[in-house]
């Protein structure tokens, strides 16, 4: 089931994503060596509360928390704990907000300190690689078009895109129709139409691409124990430019 926004729609998903903006830009501020990631998430619940919205993910499937925080070796779906932030730490930060019967959704990642150019070069990477995705989401291209771009960009670095988990349309719901691969080929998969909004979220590893899940139920780690990024906006498509109804200009001015 495809569920088309109107344009009321789409203006109540924006005032959600500018909560949702000002949600990560309070996080990204306080990613710190010594930091707890469960008080990362507390700040998160009460500012998106204050506002008048819910946390999309706070008991989503039974998910206890407002932020998924992934460190290292998390790709997604990383529980807030009292583990207390290192630097060289690679952490990902996803978060969806609910406003008014909408749902935005997005995700940044953050290297605590000093890292690795390999690891700074997969974030860069990583981050790239959703615009470029984002670039080729509109009317009569396939999604075939958008994760073959996003899947070439990390290739080429010699990074990969895990393969199990994947963008999705939102709205009303968290997740809708269609699903959005981060690989694929090109003129291939389900041509795109106006006024869906999705999530486009490439979770990109620097070793190779395969995941599991961690024993506590939920955390998903890659295999080889090597860092994961992660990076997503929620996108409306038109027959042009798509319009990112999602922005990191906040998290950027408060890490700058
Ligand atoms: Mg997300
Ligand atoms: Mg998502």
């Amino acid at each position: 089931m495809l569920y088309y926004k109107t344009r009321e729609d789409v203006d109540i998903i924006k005032q959600s994503s500018e909560i949702l903006a000002h949600v990560h830009a309070i996080v990204a501020s306080n990613i710190k060596e010594g930091v707890a990631t469960v008080d990362l998430d507390l700040l998160a619940f009460k500012y998106i509360t204050d506002k008048g919205g819910y946390p999309s993910f706070k008991n989503y499937n039974g998910f206890p928390a407002s932020l998924c925080i992934s460190i290292n070796d998390g790709v997604v779906h990383g529980l807030p704990s009292n583990y207390k932030l290192k630097q060289g730490d690679v952490v990902s930060i996803d978060c969806g907000v609910f406003y008014k019967g909408f749902h935005s959704d997005s995700a940044y990642t953050y290297a605590v300190g000093e890292v690795s150019d390999e690891v700074n070069t997969l974030l860069k990477t990583t981050k790239e690689s959703l615009y470029v995705g984002i670039e080729l989401a509109k009317v009569g291209n396939r999604l075939g078009d958008v994760g073959n771009a996003i899947q070439t960009h990390v290739e080429k670095k010699g990074f990969s895109v895990v393969r199990e988990l994947v963008g999705h349309g939102i709205g009303k719901s968290l997740h809708e129709s269609p699903e959005v691969p981060n690989y694929g080929k090109r003129g291939q998969g389900f041509k795109l139409q106006d006024n869906l909004v999705l999530a486009i979220e490439p979770m990109v590893n620097l070793g190779k691409k395969n995941i599991f899940q961690d024993r506590d139920g939920w955390t998903i780690r890659t295999v080889d124990k090597k860092p994961s990024a992660h990076f997503e906006h929620t996108v409306l498509i038109n027959k042009n430019t798509p319009e990112i109804l999602t922005t990191f200009k906040y998290i950027e001015e408060a890490l700058n």
